[in-house]
This record gives C-alpha cells, structure tokens and sequence, in this order.
C-alpha cells in the first residue's frame, strides 16, 4: 500500500501543521465545513461570508469542496480552475489565511477559504489579474539576444540555464503576490510584488540577455522595496527559491545599473558596520530623509511599543565585539564574485 511521502517542515511535526497531517485529519463519512467569502462588487455592499456542509469523501481536496458547493449544491458561486493538477496556478486562494493552490491542497475539517490577497475582487474567489499582466508585460519577457539565433536545436547547457530555470517554474498563480507584506503599505511604495519579478529573471537570468534588466527591476518593479523577508518561498506551490535565486540576483543586476537606487541597502550596511546592530531610526532617516518626519504618527507607535530607541540613536552607541562584526563582513565581501 503507497503512502503519502512525510514532507513536513522545521516545526511542523510538533504543531501538526503540514499536507499529511491535514490529510490525516478526515475519514470519510465526517463533515468539511467550509466558510467561503461571497462578493460581487456590483451588487454587494459589502462581502460577507457562507458556511457549507460537504460530505468528506477519501483524498478530498479544497477544489473538491469548491466544485461540490458550486455544482452539487449549485451555489452561483464565482472560483476560477482550470487544470487540476498544478500545473495552470489559476486556482490559488487563501485557505485558514495561508495561500495554497485549490487543487493541490488537502480538505480540512474547517476551513475559512478566501480569495487571494492584494488584487481587486471580481467576484467571489475570483480576483483581477490585470495589473500583474501588464506589469508583466513592461518586463519586455522576451530575449533580447546580443547574437543572432543560430536555429533550432541550439546549443545551452542546464549549468548555463540553471539560474533562468528556477525562475521557469512560475506557474503565475499569484500566491507570492497575495502573501508579500510589503504590498500592505499600498500606495507607499510602488512595489510590484514577487510575481512580476519571478517573470523578469526568467530573460534576466539567462546568459543569452543583452537588455538592461536591472534599470527594469527598479523602474517598473521598485525591487529595492522588497524587505527580503521570505514569506513569498513559503507559499510558492513550485518551491521556487523567489528570494536567494530571484530576487537577491536581480538586486545585484539593479545595484550595478543604478547604484544610488540603493540607499536603503547601502544605508543599512553602513549602520550595521558602525553600529553592529540594526538601529531602525537611523535607516528611516537615512533612507526617507526629511520625508520620515511626515510618518510622526506612526513613529509615535513604534516608540511607545519599545520597537525605536531615539537615545541609542543620537548617541550612535554599538554592540560589543565590533570589531569581529566588521572582520566577518571583510571576509564576506572578499568572496563574493
Ligand atoms: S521577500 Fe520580498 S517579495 Fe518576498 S514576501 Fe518578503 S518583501 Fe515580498
Ligand atoms: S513564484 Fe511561485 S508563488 Fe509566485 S506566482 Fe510563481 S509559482 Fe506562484
């Protein structure tokens, strides 16, 4: 008898939080009871949410739950599916606030399903995905050869694509999009997302690319807004590494277009090679400059929850053992290429 491979991750054994245990956690004959999010912004005045009792049937994922409420229970319900098998991403939503693809993710006795996060709602689960197509499309996703192609079959190596590759991956299906936290500031930053720039390194990556895709990442994805917080490589259905193999390299291709688009990089190393810490007030003011006493509000906030210290920042105090902070970083900057 084939068993379902034990895939869980750092934690996730002990808080029975991963794909088998969720697997695990019906048999048939027990009930799934399904919260969904209903809205249709022409009609609606505000979206609210239906709960549903499916009958639990063996191997029973979120898609199934969704297509029993749509079909068996025919609720004019709005998700959007296409191939069932992870291969398509258009099926991506917010199960118990964690973004998964509808079809490759196990039933649970309860579960809140939500569309994804950050794009305006069509109806129901289904959101608008224009903007993310025309960011997409100012990516010029095309190769820009510096030589002409010489015909098919032509000669690459996987060592040559092994960073494109990864990028290949990308099923577009929005995960990352909905779970980043820097695009809950809004307009305050002008961010893309992790989406539009998985799509950028697949050219960007590749060793045949002439065009300036750095220039790209900063004027029409603000790549530098992205806090490197990896909450992006948690959701990815396809595990692509968004941060270290996306991300950090095409921050090094805009960094060598237009380094002073760095500050906010620059700034930060600079205070952690004083200071041996981070010293939040310090990078604000650094990176926003007059434009951080605009945000007095907030900075308020911060400081009454003990998250700023104005003191230590005047008199610029740093860590103990500094000198050791600055040899590890000597020794990191005389490896990298
Ligand atoms: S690592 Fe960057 S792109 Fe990914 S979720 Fe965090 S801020 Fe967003
Ligand atoms: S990078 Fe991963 S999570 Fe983001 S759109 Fe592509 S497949 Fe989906």
């Amino acid at each position: 008898m084939s068993t379902a491979p034990d895939v869980r991750q750092l934690g996730q054994a002990e808080t029975g939080d991963s794909g088998l245990d969720r697997l695990h956690s019906l048999k048939e004959g027990d009930t799934v009871k399904a919260r969904i999010f209903r809205y249709d912004p022409s009609k609606d005045a505000e979206p609210r949410y239906e709960t549903y009792e499916i009958p639990y049937m063996k191997w029973m994922r979120v898609l199934d739950v969704l297509n029993h409420v749509a079909e068996d229970f025919e609720v004019p319900m709005a998700h959007r599916w296409f191939c069932g098998v992870k291969k398509c991403g258009t099926c991506a939503v917010r199960v118990n606030g964690r973004e998964v693809l509808s079809c490759w993710e196990a039933a649970e006795p309860e579960m809140t399903i939500e569309p994804l996060g950050h794009l305006p709602v069509v109806r129901d689960l289904v959101v608008d995905r224009k903007g993310y197509e025309d960011l997409v499309l100012k990516m010029a996703p095309w190769l820009e050869r510096g030589e002409p192609y010489p015909g098919f079959p032509e000669h690459i190596t996987d060592r040559e694509m092994a960073r494109a590759s990864l990028a290949l991956d990308c099923l577009s299906c929005m995960a990352c999009h909905s779970a980043c936290p820097v695009l809950d500031l809004g307009d305050e930053t002008r961010f893309s997302g992790p989406a539009p720039l998985v799509q950028l390194a697949q050219t960007a990556l590749d060793p045949r690319d002439t065009m300036d895709r750095g220039r790209i990442a900063i004027e029409e994805a603000s790549i530098f807004s992205c806090v490197s917080c990896y909450r992006c490589e948690e959701v990815c259905p396809t595990e692509i590494p968004i941060v270290s193999g996306v991300i950090e390299p095409l921050k090094a291709l805009a960094y060598r277009a237009m380094p002073r688009a760095a500050r906010h990089q620059a700034a930060f190393v600079d205070i952690m090679m004083k200071r041996g810490r981070i010293d939040p007030t310090a990078l604000v003011l650094r990176t926003q400059g007059a434009g951080a006493f605009r945000r007095l509000g907030r900075a308020l906030k911060l400081l009454m929850h003990g998250k700023i210290d104005p003191v230590k920042t005047l008199f610029g105090s740093s860590i103990p053992g500094m000198d050791q902070v600055r040899r590890l970083h000597a020794a990191f900057k005389g490896k990298r290429p």
